[in-house]
């Protein structure tokens, strides 16, 4: 099997319930990242 350097496409934007934002990325191979921006980083507000 040769080497397969991996495409990361953007496959959209998902906020969840507790306000992070997850970004998809998709590979053609189907291997798939996730990147998480957690909302409650920074100034905590209680
Ligand atoms: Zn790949």
């Amino acid at each position: 099997m040769s080497m397969h350097v991996h495409v990361r496409v953007n496959h959209g934007l998902a906020v969840t319930e507790d306000g992070d934002l997850v970004e998809e990325y998709r590979c053609g191979c189907g291997a798939t990242w996730t990147n998480v921006h957690r909302a409650d980083e920074g100034q905590p507000e209680f």
